[in-house]
C-alpha cells in the first residue's frame, strides 16, 4: 500500500518516520534481487511490456476499493482513516500508482527506499501487513489475467512475463514489511528509551527526596512501586500489601490496619505514626494513602506517601507549650488562662447555681524590685512567686501569668464563691508574707487582689476578667489586699471620663466639703478625736462619695492637692473648735499615691505652721497595703512624722496581712479595727477573736485600738468587755457636717 496522507494523533506519539535519522537498507533491496533471482532479464521483460500491464487499471483500482470496504477490519481503518480528514480514493489511487511504479522494473536505491518508506508509513497508519497483502494478491491476479490474455503479449514471453511480476511483487511485499516491522522495533525502542530515561529521572528525583511513595496493586496484593527511598528506608522488609509495616511501633499497628481498610474502601486516609528505627529514637511518620478505583468504583490501586515528621512533631509540641505556657515561670499563659475560663464558664452554664471566681493578682511596687534587681533577678522573683502561688492553688484552679507582675487565677465551679475566693486571696497573701531572699536582699512582696465571680459579675471571660482587673486596681488604690467587683463603686468609663474632667476644676470650684464622725474614749466616753472624711458636692450629682471619685483622682494624680486641701481645711478646722475651747484631734486619710509621693512630709509641716495647730492634734490615717508597698520608705516617713508630733493610725486594720514583725518596729501609734470584724462580732466567734486578739496585739505594741463602724450597743457592749480604747461609727454619729458637728460637740459636753 501507498503512504497515506498524513494523519493526525497516531502519528504524534511516536513522531513522524522520516523525522528521525533511520539505517537506510539499500542493500537489501540486492538481497531480495539476489534471493528472487530477479535479473536483467525480468527487467527487460517488465519494461518491454510496462504498456501493456498498465491497462486495466482502473478496473483494478476499483477492485482493490471494494477489497478494502468489504473486510469489516479494514474497512473500520479506513472510516477513521476518512474521520481523521484522509481521503480513502486518494490512498487507492496511491496504492495504485506505487504498484503500477514497480512494474517499472527499476530495482535500485530509491525503488527500494520508496518501498520502505511505504512499509513505514503502514505502520504509522494502522495498516497491518496482512492487509497490504490482499492488496497484492488483487494486484497479482489481475496482472496474471492479462498475461495469460493480452494478444500484444508474445506467448513466448508469458510465463517469463508473469515470473518477472511475482518476483517484483514479491520483492516490494518483503521490502514493505520489514520496513513496517523495523519502523516498530525502532518506535518501541525509541519509546523504551524515552521511558528509560523518564524513569532514571523519577527515580533520581525520588531517590533524594526525603518522602517515600509505594503503589499496591489491591487486586493481587502486590507491592507495584516502591521508591528507592522506600527500598532503603524498609530494608529488606518490603512485605505487602503494607510496605515498611513491621518498621511501625507495635502499639500503633493496629491504627495502620484500620486505615489501610479505609482506604481500601475507597478513601484517603491521613495519620501519623511511631516507627522503630534501628537508632532507639523516636520517630514519626505521616502516611497519606490515597485510593484509585475505576469507573464502578472498584479500588484497583492504593498510593501512599510516606513523610518523616518527628521534627515538624517536636516543633508543633513547643510551640503549642510556647503558645500556652510562660516562659518564665512556666505556668500558664494569657491564651491558656483565657482557655480554662471560658471551658470553666462553659461547664457552669450547663449547672444551674455553680459559680466560678476569676482573680487578677498584681504585685505591688513590682517595678521597682525589676530595677533594683534587673531584669534576670526580677525574672527569679516571678519564678518564686508563682512556686509559692502555685501551692495555694488546688489542681482544678488555673494559675496563669497573664503578663508582667500580673497573674490570674481562675477557681471553677466553686461551692459558696465569696467564701472560697476570699479564703484564697487571704492564702495567697499570707503565702507572700514571708520575705524573699534574693541576692543577699530580703524582699517583702504584697500584692494586690481583685476578685469577680460569674455569674454575679459577668457572664462571659473577658468582662469577668476586666471587672477582676478593676477591682484589682480598686484594691491598690484602696492599698486593701483584695476587693470583689462592686458595679456602683467602680467609676464606669463614662464616670471616669466625666468626673477626670470635672475633678480639675472641683478644687477651684471649691465643691469639696469635709465631714466628721467623732472618736470617742470608751472608758471616760470622752471625745478624743474627729476623722474628716471627704465629700464631693457634685454640681450635677450632689454629694458623692469618696469611694467612687477618690480613684479617678488617684488615676489622674490629683489626690495630692486633694491631701492638701483636706490637711489644711482639716486644721483649719481643729484650730476653730480649739478657740471654742473644745480639744478635738483631727484625723485625716492618705492615700497610697498621696503617702509615697514626694513632698508629704514638708506639706504636712508647712499645713501645721499654717493652721497654728501642734503637731499633736493631727493622726494621718493610713492602710497596711499603703505601708507594706514599700517598707523602707513607710517606715522612714513615719519617723518623721513622729519627730514632727503627727501620729499614725492603721486603718481598716485585720485585712492586710502586715508582717507583725514589721509593725513592731514602726512608729505607729492607732491601731483601726476593720468594721467588717464588728458587723458580725456578736454572733461570729471567729470576728469575735479576731477582734480581741488585735485589741491584745495593739497593746502589746503600745498602740490605742479603735474600733469603727460600731452599729449597735451589743458590739459596743462587746468591745468595751474586751477592753478597746475608742470607738467611732453610727452608734455614736454618723459622719456630720461642721455645723452639725458642733452641736454634737456642745451636747456631748
Ligand atoms: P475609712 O477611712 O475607713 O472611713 C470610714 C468609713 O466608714 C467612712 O466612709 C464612714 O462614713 C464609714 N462609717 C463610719 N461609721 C460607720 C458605721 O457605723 N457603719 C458603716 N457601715 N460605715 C461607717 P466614707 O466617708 O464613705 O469613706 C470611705 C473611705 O474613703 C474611707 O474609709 C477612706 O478610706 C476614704 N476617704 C474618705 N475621705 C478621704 C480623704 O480625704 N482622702 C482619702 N485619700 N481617702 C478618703
Ligand atoms: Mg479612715
Ligand atoms: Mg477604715
Amino acid at each position: 500500500m501507498p503512504a497515506p496522507p498524513k494523519k493526525k494523533g497516531r502519528q504524534a506519539k511516536g513522531g513522524r518516520a522520516g523525522a528521525r535519522k533511520r539505517t537506510s537498507t539499500p542493500v537489501v533491496g540486492k538481497e531480495y534481487n539476489y534471493v528472487l533471482q530477479l535479473g536483467e532479464d525480468d527487467v527487460a521483460l517488465l519494461q518491454r511490456y510496462r504498456d501493456v500491464l498498465v491497462q486495466g487499471a482502473a478496473g483494478f483500482a476499483q477492485t482493490t476499493y471494494n477489497y478494502l470496504f468489504d473486510n469489516p477490519d479494514i474497512a473500520d481503518v479506513m472510516y477513521a482513516y476518512e474521520r481523521d480528514g484522509g481521503n480513502v480514493g486518494a490512498l487507492v489511487r496511491g496504492q495504485f500508482e506505487h504498484l503500477l511504479h514497480l512494474l517499472g522494473g527499476r530495482l535500485d536505491e530509491s525503488e527500494t527506499l520508496a518501498s520502505e518508506t511505504v512499509g513505514r508509513s503502514h505502520y504509522h497508519h494502522g495498516v497491518r501487513p496482512v492487509w497490504s497483502l490482499g492488496a497484492y494478491r488483487l494486484f497479482l491476479d489481475h496482472l496474471q489475467q492479462l498475461v495469460a490474455s493480452d494478444p500484444q503479449i508474445e506467448h513466448d514471453d508469458r510465463e517469463a512475463l508473469e515470473s518477472a511480476l511475482v518476483k517484483m511483487v514479491f520483492r516490494d511485499i518483503g521490502i514493505t514489511t520489514e520496513a513496517y516491522w523495523r519502523e516498530a522495533v525502532e518506535q518501541l525502542t525509541e519509546q523504551r528509551d524515552v521511558l528509560g530515561k523518564e524513569q532514571n529521572l523519577a527515580d533520581e528525583l525520588l531517590g533524594n527526596i526525603p518522602q517515600l511513595l509505594w503503589t499496591v496493586d489491591i487486586e493481587t496484593n502486590r507491592i507495584t512501586y516502591a521508591s528507592p527511598g522506600t527500598l532503603n528506608f524498609c530494608g529488606g522488609e518490603l512485605e505487602a500489601p503494607i510496605p515498611c509495616f513491621y518498621r511501625v511501633n507495635g502499639a500503633q499497628r493496629e491504627r495502620v490496619l484500620t486505615a489501610w481498610q479505609q482506604v481500601i474502601d475507597g478513601e484517603p486516609v491521613q495519620l501519623e505514626v511511631q516507627v522503630d528505627l534501628s537508632d532507639g529514637d523516636e520517630h514519626w511518620f505521616r502516611l497519606a494513602m490515597y485510593p484509585v478505583a475505576n469507573r464502578r468504583g472498584r479500588v484497583l490501586r492504593v498510593h501512599c506517601l510516606m513523610e518523616d515528621v518527628t521534627e515538624l512533631r517536636s516543633d508543633r509540641k513547643r510551640l503549642e507549650q510556647m503558645s500556652t505556657t510562660d516562659d518564665v515561670t512556666g505556668l500558664a499563659n494569657r491564651t491558656l488562662w483565657y482557655d480554662r475560663l471560658s471551658s470553666a464558664l462553659a461547664v457552669a452554664r450547663r449547672n444551674p447555681g455553680a459559680s466560678v471566681a476569676v482573680m487578677m493578682l498584681d504585685i505591688n511596687q513590682f517595678k521597682v524590685y525589676n530595677e533594683s534587681l534587673g531584669h534576670r533577678g526580677g525574672d527569679e522573683l516571678l519564678r518564686r512567686i508563682a512556686r509559692r502561688l502555685n501551692k495555694v492553688v488546688r489542681d482544678s484552679d488555673t494559675l496563669a501569668r497573664l503578663g508582667g507582675d500580673e497573674f490570674g487565677i481562675v477557681l471553677p465551679l466553686v461551692q459558696d464563691v465569696d467564701k472560697a475566693a476570699e479564703r484564697v486571696a487571704r492564702q495567697v497573701i499570707a503565702s507572700l508574707a514571708e520575705p524573699f531572699a534574693l541576692d543577699d536582699k530580703e524582699l517583702c512582696v504584697s500584692a494586690s487582689i481583685g476578685i469577680a465571680v460569674y455569674p454575679q459579675h459577668g457572664e462571659d471571660p473577658h468582662s469577668l476578667a476586666s471587672h477582676a482587673d478593676s477591682a484589682m486596681y480598686r484594691a491598690k488604690w484602696n492599698a486593701a489586699p483584695f476587693l470583689f467587683y462592686e458595679a456602683d463603686t467602680i467609676p464606669s468609663a463614662r464616670e471616669h471620663l466625666q468626673f477626670s474632667g470635672q475633678l480639675h476644676g472641683a478644687l477651684e470650684r471649691d465643691e469639696f466639703e469635709l465631714v466628721y464622725q467623732p472618736k470617742v474614749d470608751m472608758a471616760s466616753g470622752q471625745i478624743r478625736g474627729a476623722e474628716a472624711l471627704l465629700r464631693w458636692r457634685h454640681p450635677q450629682q450632689g454629694l458623692v462619695m469618696p469611694k467612687r471619685f477618690v480613684p479617678v483622682a488617684e488615676q489622674l494624680g490629683m489626690i495630692t492637692p486633694i491631701t492638701d486641701w483636706v490637711l489644711s481645711h482639716a486644721l483649719a478646722q481643729s484650730r476653730g473648735w480649739q478657740g471654742n475651747g473644745v480639744q478635738v484631734p483631727v484625723s485625716i486619710n492618705v492615700s497610697a499615691r498621696s503617702f509615697q509621693a514626694p513632698g508629704l512630709l514638708e506639706r504636712v509641716e508647712r499645713a501645721l505652721e499654717q493652721a497654728g495647730v501642734p503637731g499633736s492634734q493631727l493622726e494621718i490615717e493610713i492602710t497596711e497595703g499603703t505601708l507594706m508597698a514599700d517598707l523602707g520608705r513607710g517606715a522612714e516617713i513615719l519617723g518623721r512624722l513622729r519627730e514632727l508630733g503627727v501620729s499614725v493610725a492603721i486603718d481598716d486594720f485585720g485585712t492586710g496581712y502586715s508582717s507583725l514583725a514589721y509593725l513592731k518596729r514602726l512608729p505607729i501609734n492607732t491601731l483601726k479595727i476593720d468594721q467588717s470584724f464588728l458587723e458580725d462580732m456578736d454572733t461570729n466567734t471567729q470576728d469575735a477573736a479576731i477582734v480581741r486578739s488585735i485589741i491584745d496585739l495593739g497593746h502589746n505594741l503600745g498602740c490605742t485600738v479603735v474600733a469603727e463602724g460600731v452599729e449597735n450597743q451589743a458590739v459596743l457592749d462587746r468591745l468595751q468587755a474586751l477592753g478597746c480604747d475608742l470607738v467611732q461609727g453610727f452608734h455614736i454619729s454618723k459622719p456630720l457636717d461642721v455645723d452639725r458637728f458642733g452641736h454634737w460637740l456642745i451636747q456631748a459636753h
